[in-house]
């Protein structure tokens, strides 16, 4: 059986859903279908925050180097978006049915540098208090006492709090549904199913979809946000090497209700991002008793078969710790695990490509609730091709055709993730003897990073929360992970011809 559409969203999460959602509101003669199956196994939309974090997301990459920057600036569009969105969302869908993401929505988030925490985030809180001055965004230090539902340990109590006044949060379900029922006031069409097969009659535009089933679909263009799948349904028709691989951060996140310890936090309160992993951050849920605690990250080349145990314990035991003691003897409510969509580089993929036809919309990592906002306008401008300044954006760092982009030199990542795998190690309990710091721990890593990069021939520099976790162990060097790496690289060099 064959359809037809003018537009097809590969996949239903935030970011597909977005998209579709704004193309069919500018453009409502067109008919839009998003595909993508009704379970969303893993999709990291419905395990997300969802935080709606720009400056709460800084780090001291941000301001290092101007594709970093670019990424920013697509964070900042999304933050003076996100009034406009709801406000058009619930346009679309009704008040009534939008109550469940109003209920959820919090506005204010506290940022705060515990005594406990690592070196990295400590340089990451900086960056973000030096980015809200420069930026003029609304802001101030505040006294750890006066955040409500900021109760530590003893041990573990802020060192300094960041209050960011516009950043806050939404309830990451309660969103991609009203999502999708704003796709359907807007006659998109909503089709759950999988799809196996981008379709390229005779090696020219993209033309449809396969499913699953055998259906197929035929459209003038096509979007790929299928999350972590993009990378895979992209190497059907893009030849070896001119995308970089996406990368799975798997990530387990808890939703709890609180016993009889008093009222719950209104606000976001959460940590910098960390090494290696993003920030500890509890969020206020729509119900007075309710909230999420998330989230755990590890980046894998093949799909993780799940979260480690002690991950999760050392993020629960975080929360308790250094956000609200009363957390340990809440009621677990429900587990969550989702799977970012990493590009090798950690930048998204956005945009056209070489092949007529085929767009991308993925690859955002930890921050792509919050900018879906943005990424979703951008989009439809380029797909309806409605204004010439769409091609001057931040977004041209991203397109998805590309070599890893680097934003240090090989002898600097070596450096960078061996500090980030030192302050890891801090992160999870370690403790050094008295008489040492964690000069050996730094050194121990180091060797071991040297080794695996030696072992890429010609490597490229990585962002080291994507060497860290996979590396460290020496015999890993011969691991499948290493090898498909240096696979990519050699077939990346051979396509782009650097
Ligand atoms: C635990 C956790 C916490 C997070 N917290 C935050 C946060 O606080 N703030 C923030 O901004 N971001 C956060 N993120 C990141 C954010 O969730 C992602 O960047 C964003 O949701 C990605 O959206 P997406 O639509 O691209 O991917 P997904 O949500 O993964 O959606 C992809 C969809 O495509 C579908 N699909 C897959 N294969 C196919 C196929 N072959 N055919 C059709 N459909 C397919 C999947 O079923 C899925 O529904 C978090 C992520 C996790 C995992």
């Amino acid at each position: 059986m064959r359809s037809l559409a003018d537009v097809i969203v590969v996949g239903n999460g935030a970011l597909g859903l977005s998209v579709a959602v704004e193309i069919a509101r500018r453009a409502p003669e067109l008919k839009v279908s998003v595909i993508g199956p009704a379970e969303r196994a893993r999709a990291a939309s419905v395990a997300a925050g969802a935080m709606l974090n720009c400056f709460g997301e800084v780090t001291t990459y941000t301001g290092r180097h101007p594709v970093s920057a670019a990424r920013f600036a697509v964070a900042r569009e999304a933050l003076d978006l996100w009034p406009q969105w709801l406000a058009a969302l619930e346009e679309d869908v009704g008040g009534a049915n939008f109550r469940a993401v109003r209920a959820s929505w919090s506005e204010g988030t506290f940022v705060i540098m515990s005594s406990s925490s690592g070196r990295i985030a400590g340089e990451n809180f900086a960056a973000m208090c030096a980015a809200a001055e420069e930026h003029g965004e609304p802001h101030e230090l505040v006294a750890p006492e006066e955040v409500a539902g900021l109760s530590p340990r003893l041990g573990h109590r802020p060192l300094r709090v960041l209050h960011l006044r516009r950043e806050g949060a939404v309830d990451g379900r309660a969103m991609v549904a009203a999502l999708e029922q704003a796709a359907r006031e807007r006659r998109v069409e909503l089709v759950p199913a999988t799809v196996r097969a981008l379709l390229r009659p005779s090696g020219g535009a993209v033309s449809g979809v396969e499913l699953q089933d055998g259906r197929t679909v035929s459209a003038g263009a096509v979007v790929l946000a299928a999350g972590v799948a993009s990378g895979a349904l992209a190497g059907q028709v893009l030849p070896p090497g001119a995308v970089p691989p996406m990368l799975h951060g798997t990530g387990l996140a808890v939703t709890v209700k609180r016993a009889n310890t008093g009222p719950r936090g209104p606000h976001v309160i959460r940590t910098p991002n960390r090494a290696g992993t993003c920030g500890l951050h509890v969020v206020p849920l729509a119900g007075e008793d309710e909230q999420y605690i998330g989230a755990t990250n590890v980046i894998t080349f093949d799909p993780a078969p799940g979260v480690y145990l002690g991950l999760a314990q050392t993020m629960m035991r975080q929360a308790s710790e250094q956000v609200d003691e009363a957390l340990a003897v809440s009621y677990v409510h429900r587990w969550m695990i989702g799977t970012r969509p990493i590009p090798l580089d950690c930048y998204p993929l956005i945009g056209a490509c070489s092949i007529p036809g085929l767009l991308f919309a993925t690859g955002t990592y930890r921050d792509g609730f919050h900018s879906s906002p943005a990424i979703a306008r951008h989009l439809a401008a380029l797909l309806l091709q409605d204004t010439a300044a769409e091609k001057d954006t931040p977004f041209t760092h991203f397109a998805p055709e590309r070599m890893p982009i680097q934003t240090m030199s090989v002898p600097e990542a070596v450096d960078d993730t061996a500090r980030h795998a030192a302050d890891t190690m801090h992160d999870q309990g370690t403790r050094m003897p008295w008489w040492l710091d964690s000069t050996p721990l730094e050194e121990w890593a180091r060797a071991r990073i040297r080794t695996f990069y030696e072992s890429l021939e010609d490597p490229v520099a990585l962002p080291p929360e994507v060497v860290d976790p996979q590396f460290l162990d020496p015999t890993a060097i011969e691991t499948r992970s290493v090898d498909l790496l240096r696979r990519y690289l050699r077939a990346a060099r051979a396509h782009h011809g650097t």
